[in-house]
């Protein structure tokens, strides 16, 4: 097969992936470019199997990349889904407070919220949550109105139609098993032939280490694959949740609880929990994969952060094996959910980065290494952000790429070099 020619290759179809080619179509037109995908559909992964939610910006340590992106790229979420007639809904939530111990975690979120420029946020006494949440119990809660929800699938479809018009091209079954260099060209070998390309962005999710590491460059950072239940609310609990229901989250820990999500299709679901998946790609149902699990075995990081969270580990494990745990976590927001309003619903699977330490890497996270850029990690909220993440992307590529840049806002420096 003969080689093809590109200036620029992505590897991924992700939203991140899409919105960074999308943002390229855009500022730097004349780049030719191409998108490699080893599925046959965008979106097969993490942006395909996620809750839904337009995050505020609440959570995160303020400064850093995922509160600012997250502030900013709601509202160009939002916006992007006005433009382009894609249903979305700002319905808002809440943040609930069950037990007195969580209520200065609470204060503590609002502040945060509003050091990262959350709008609207408002602390309710119980009252005033049931006037929101008619069948949520709490102490106190934070309402968050500008929370939103939309179909990450049909957001990523989109992108991709306007990469396409744009004149940009995925090419579909084409997963990548080489990358080497020949002077000052990338050689992509793919399965769906090789490309030469002067410049690369590996946005392989859960596979950007494996990546990565092809390229020769050391990291100390490997994906840990972190699975995602969710039930399903039946058709008649629907009524006990009106738009997303969620616990304090545990400061120790990057994931938010187990919570209530409203879909945009009108469906309830309750989840996700965080597994272990000794499969990068192992849903419901999926056996564990041998090699995968020993390379996270093998991994001093793993048994690192095992030994700081295994409390926090077996909790989710045992609330994954037996049902009236899992719906006992959520009866503590509504109580009159019952183990029969609940049925098996999807999973997914989150590329968390973990450090040789054992930390789990909380900021989004690049490595450049000569022409090119490694998204390493960007976990939730990656995609409400993705498209300024795009432009982030994009500003990094004219800094280190010396290509022209277009954007007026100015640049980010907080990504590693190596
Ligand atoms: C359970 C769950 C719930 C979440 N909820 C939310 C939420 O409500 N709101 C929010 O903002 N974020 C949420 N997230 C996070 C969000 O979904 C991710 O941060 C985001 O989708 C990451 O996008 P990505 O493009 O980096 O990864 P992905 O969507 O995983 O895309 C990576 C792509 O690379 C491809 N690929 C991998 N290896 C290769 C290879 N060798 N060759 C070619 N292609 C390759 C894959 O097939 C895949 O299509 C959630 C994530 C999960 C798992």
């Amino acid at each position: 097969m003969a080689h093809r020619e590109a200036d620029l290759l992505i590897i991924g179809a992700g939203i991140v992936g899409l919105a960074t080619a999308l943002e390229v179509t855009r500022r730097l037109p004349t780049l030719h470019m191409v998108v490699v995908e080893k599925e046959n559909h965008v979106a097969a992964h993490q942006t395909g199997h996620n809750s839904g939610v337009i995050h505020s910006g609440l959570y995160y340590k303020t400064g850093s990349l995922k509160a600012r992106n997250c502030v900013a790229g709601a509202a160009a979420m939002k916006r992007f889904c006005q433009e382009q007639s894609i249903p979305y809904e700002e319905c808002g939530k809440v943040v609930v407070a069950t037990t007195r111990e969580e209520l200065p975690r609470l204060e503590q979120l609002q502040q945060r919220g509003i050091a990262n420029t959350v709008p609207g946020l408002r602390m309710l006494q119980r009252e005033q949550l049931r006037e929101i949440e008619p069948h949520c119990e709490g102490l106190a809660a934070l309402h968050v109105p500008s929370t939103g929800i939309v179909d990450y699938t049909v957001v990523a479809q989109e992108y991709a139609e306007l990469i396409g018009r744009a004149g940009g091209e995925i090419v579909f079954n084409a997963k990548v098993v080489g990358l080497s260099e020949d002077g000052a060209t990338n050689v992509v070998e793919t399965r769906a032939g090789t490309f030469r390309a002067r410049y690369v962005i590996n946005c392989a999710g859960l596979y950007s280490d494996a990546i990565t590491r092809m390229t020769g460059v050391q990291t100390d950072l490997q994906i840990i694959p972190f699975r995602g239940e969710y039930y399903e609310v039946r058709p008649e609990g629907r009524s006990l949740v009106k738009a997303l229901i969620y616990p304090v989250p545990d400061p120790r820990f990057p994931f938010l609880g187990v919570h209530f999500t409203r879909r945009v299709n009108g469906s309830v679901e309750a989840g996700p929990n965080a597994l272990l998946a000794f499969r990068r790609e192992g849903y419901t149902g999926t056996p564990p994969d041998l090699g995968e699990a020993m390379e996270t075995l093998r991994f001093p990081g793993f048994w690192k952060m095992a030994g700081k969270h295994w409390q926090m580990g077996l909790a989710e494990q045992y609330r994954s094996w037996v049902k009236p745990a899992f719906v006992k976590a959520l009866q503590r927001m509504v109580p009159e959910l019952t183990e029969a309003d609940l049925t098996q619903g999807g999973s997914g699977v989150r590329a968390q980065a973990v450090d040789r330490n054992g930390n789990l890497v909380d900021d989004f996270h690049f490595v450049h290494s000569r022409n090119m850029i490694h998204v390493c990690n960007v976990p939730s909220p990656a995609a409400t952000a993705s498209l300024e993440i795009g432009k982030e992307i994009v500003d990094m590529m004219a800094e280190r790429f010396n290509l022209p840049r277009a954007r007026s806002e100015p640049t980010v420096s907080h990504h590693a070099k190596l």
